[in-house]
C-alpha cells in the first residue's frame, strides 16, 4: 500500500525528476498523473482512475501490464540470480534467448550481441559494420547512407544516422555526417512528389544514384524497415524494402535494419522485414523484445558479418565493445516468457482481426475537419492533424495541437502522446477488440473537441 500522498509525489517529482524530453518548466505548472498499478492494457493511478495504455508505455508493451506469468518468471529467476556479466562468462537465460531469437528473426541471422535499450543497439550496429569493413581490409568505407526523418535513438551515434531536424539542428557539432537519402513521405517528401504511388520509385531511384556515386565511401545503410516510426508513422510502399535491399547487393553495402519499434509483433509479423522476405545483414531488436518489462536489446548478425571477427588475439579483430548489464538474467527470462506467450497465445494470428479494425475506424477519422494524413502499419498508427484539411497546411508548432488532444483525452481515459501534431495508435499487442474501440471511440472524441476552435 502506498503511504504517501499523490500530493507529496506529485511535489517530489517537480523537485527530483528531470522528465525526457520535457519542458520542465511546463511540466511544473501541470498535475502529473503518478501511476500506481498495470492492469492488462491500463495503467492506474495513485486516485485509482484508469488509463488505457495507448502508446504501450513507449511503445514496448505487448501482453499487457503485470500479466502473471511473466510475472512468476521475472521472480523465479530473481531467486536464482538477479545478474552476472557475459564479459568472461555466459547464463543460462542469455543462452537459451540467444538460440531462441536466431531461430526466430530471419534466417542467417544467427548471431546475438546484447546490449540493454534501442539506442545502444544501433550504435552497436554501426559499429560493428564499420569495423566488419576495416577488417575486409577497406577502411575507406566509413560512413553511412541513411534516410531523411529516420529515427534511431538518442545516443551521438544513433542521432548521427537519424534524420529529424530537431534533434540534429541541436547537436550538429558533435554528430558524424551521413548521406541522407530521401524517404518516401508521400506530400511531404523533399522530391516534391504529389503522388504516393510514385513516391517510393523516386525516392528508390534517387537512392540508387546515391549509391552509385557514394557506396565505395559506405559501410552500409541504415533504415527503419516499413515504418518510421518517431518520424510520425510514415509507411513505405509495398515492395520498397525488398528494392533497398536488392540495391544494398548490387553496391556491396551493409543493410541494417532498425526494428526496435516494429520488432515482435507490431507489424503483424514478427519482424517487419518478412512482410518483404528481406534478410538484412545486421538487425536492431530492444522495445518489445522483453514485453516492456525491462531494458533489453540485442543487435543481431549473420555469419559473414561475425566471421570477419574472427582471428588470433594479436590479429585485433575482437570487436571491442560491451555493456555492463549485456544479457541481464532478468531480462532474458522475462524475454523468453514472452516469446512462449506468443506462441501459446497465437498472439500473432489475433493480430489481424485488430488491424482490419483499426484500419475502419482510422478510415471514419478521414471525415474529420481537420484530420490530414492517416497512416497505419499493423497495429502502428497516426493520425495527423492540419489546419487546413484542402492545402494540409499544419497547425503551428507553437499551438501544440498534437499535445493538446492528448492531454484532453486523458479524460476519456486515455494515455497517448503525441508525435508532434499527430496522434499516435500504438497500444499493447493483447488489446482487446472492446478496448482499441473505447481507446478509438475516445480519441475521436478528443481530437474533435480540440479541433473545433
Ligand atoms: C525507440 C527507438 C530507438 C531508441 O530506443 P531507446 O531504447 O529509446 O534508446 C531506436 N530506433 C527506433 C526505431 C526506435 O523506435
Amino acid at each position: 500500500m502506498n503511504t504517501i500522498s499523490t500530493e507529496q509525489l506529485r511535489s517530489w517529482d517537480k523537485r527530483y525528476i528531470w522528465h525526457p524530453f520535457t519542458q520542465m518548466q511546463d511540466w511544473a505548472q501541470e498535475e502529473p498523473i503518478v501511476i500506481e498499478r498495470g492492469e492488462g492494457v491500463w495503467l492506474i493511478d495513485s486516485d485509482g482512475k484508469r488509463y488505457l495504455d495507448g502508446v504501450a508505455s513507449m511503445w514496448t508493451n505487448v501482453h499487457g501490464h503485470c500479466r502473471s506469468e511473466l510475472n512468476e518468471a521475472l521472480k523465479a529467476q530473481v531467486d536464482r540470480l538477479e545478474h552476472s556479466t557475459l564479459l568472461g562468462l555466459s547464463s543460462e537465460q542469455s543462452i537459451l534467448l540467444a538460440r531462441k531469437l536466431a531461430e526466430i528473426t530471419p534466417p542467417g541471422l544467427d548471431r546475438v550481441f546484447y546490449s540493454d535499450n534501442g539506442s545502444t543497439a544501433m550504435e552497436v550496429a554501426v559499429k560493428m559494420a564499420y569495423q566488419y569493413q576495416v577488417q575486409r581490409g577497406r577502411p575507406e568505407r566509413s560512413r553511412f547512407i541513411t534516410f531523411r526523418n529516420a529515427y534511431h535513438g538518442d545516443t551521438l551515434g544513433a542521432v548521427s544516422v537519424g534524420g529529424i531536424d530537431i534533434y540534429h539542428g541541436t547537436f550538429q557539432p558533435l554528430l558524424f555526417e551521413t548521406i541522407q537519402a530521401p524517404s518516401p513521405y508521400c506530400y511531404r517528401c523533399e522530391l516534391g512528389c504529389t503522388d504516393p504511388g510514385t513516391c517510393g520509385m523516386r525516392c528508390l531511384d534517387s537512392l540508387d544514384a546515391i549509391m552509385a556515386e557514394y557506396a565505395v565511401a559506405c559501410a552500409g545503410l541504415v533504415i527503419e524497415p516499413l515504418l518510421q516510426g518517431a518520424g510520425g508513422m510514415i509507411v513505405q510502399p509495398p515492395g520498397f524494402l525488398r528494392r533497398v535491399r536488392e540495391l544494398c547487393n548490387r553496391y556491396d553495402l551493409l543493410m541494417i535494419t532498425d526494428e526496435v519499434a516494429t520488432g515482435f509483433g507490431r507489424t503483424g509479423r514478427m519482424f517487419a522485414c518478412e512482410h518483404e522476405a528481406v534478410v538484412p545483414d545486421i538487425m536492431a531488436i530492444s522495445k518489445g523484445i522483453a514485453a516492456g518489462y525491462l531494458p533489453l536489446a540485442a543487435t543481431v548478425a549473420t555469419e559473414d558479418v561475425y566471421s570477419a571477427f574472427l582471428g588470433e588475439y594479436s590479429q585485433l579483430k575482437t570487436f571491442f565493445h560491451g555493456h555492463t548489464f549485456t544479457g541481464n538474467p532478468l531480462a532474458c527470462a522475462v524475454a523468453l516468457k514472452s516469446l512462449e506467450l506468443f506462441e501459446s497465445d497465437g498472439l500473432l494470428e489475433t493480430l489481424q482481426v485488430k488491424i482490419t479494425y483499426l484500419k475502419e475506424r482510422l478510415s471514419m477519422f478521414a471525415g474529420l475537419p481537420h484530420v490530414g494524413d492517416i497512416r497505419q502499419c499493423g497495429l502502428a498508427a497516426a493520425v495527423e492533424l492540419v489546419l487546413d484539411k484542402d492545402t494540409r497546411e499544419p497547425y503551428p508548432w507553437e499551438q501544440k495541437t498534437g499535445i493538446r488532444v492528448c492531454l484532453d483525452a486523458r479524460s476519456n481515459g486515455i494515455f497517448s502522446r503525441p508525435l508532434g501534431n499527430s496522434v499516435v495508435i500504438f497500444p499493447p499487442l493483447v488489446i482487446s477488440l472492446e478496448e482499441l474501440k473505447l481507446l478509438m471511440d475516445g480519441l475521436e472524441r478528443s481530437i474533435t473537441a480540440v479541433t473545433a476552435d
